[in-house]
């Protein structure tokens, strides 16, 4: 699974960083660091990042062709 943040939406809240602290880092303020590569041990933390992000910043999908 890969993870976009959309960082122009982005506000900084760190929801994502309290559910996925291993995908989701935030650097100083606003600067946030994310893995694109989702390890499967993440994906359900990132997901409920997705869910919980209140700016609807972090997109997940799968790499084209991959099913
Ligand atoms: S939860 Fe959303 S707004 Fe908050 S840091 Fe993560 S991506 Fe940014």
């Amino acid at each position: 699974m890969q993870v976009v943040v959309d960082l122009n939406r982005c506000q900084g809240y760190a929801q994502c960083v309290f559910l996925a602290p291993k995908v989701f880092e935030l650097h100083g303020d606003e600067a946030l660091m994310y893995l694109p590569e989702v390890p499967d041990d993440q994906r359900e933390h990132v997901l409920r990042a997705a869910t919980a992000c209140p700016v609807r910043a972090v997109l997940v999908g799968e790499p084209a062709g991959a099913d």
